[in-house]
């Protein structure tokens, strides 16, 4: 199956089922896939897999370059999802665990670790 049928039918679920008011204006705002939460608002993977941010204030979608949130976002996607797994950035075999967040990618379950960005490792 295609990732671009994945992300459709993923956001589709989400504009109509998903957990928070967030997270489904941002499925219907940006045609894909919310990932990631903050007060700086919600990071989504677009309709062709590209990364974009939704501003649920100004309900602005742009996509985004910065290499962190990129990141961010992608390691995020794979964990949430398993049809994502292949975008997320592979771990290095001499990679070790993330000590700022024990290898779960996430402070308080809340907020990405701004250390390995999500990825658990470093
Ligand atoms: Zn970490």
């Amino acid at each position: 199956m295609m990732l671009e049928d994945d992300i459709k039918r993923l956001s589709q679920e989400i504009a109509a089922h998903g957990k928070s008011d967030v997270a489904r204006e941002a499925a219907t705002a940006t045609s894909g896939v919310p990932v990631y939460s903050d007060m700086g608002g919600t990071l989504a993977i677009g309709p062709g897999g590209e990364v974009l941010h939704y501003n649920p204030d100004t309900r602005a979608v742009t996509p985004v370059a910065d290499q962190r949130w990129r990141t961010v976002a992608l390691s995020r996607a794979a964990k949430n999802f398993r049809e994502f797994a292949s975008l997320c950035p592979i771990r290095p075999g001499d990679a070790v665990e993330c000590d700022a967040c024990a290898g779960a990618g996430m402070i308080l379950n809340t907020v990405a670790c701004g250390k390995c960005l999500g990825l658990g490792w470093l």
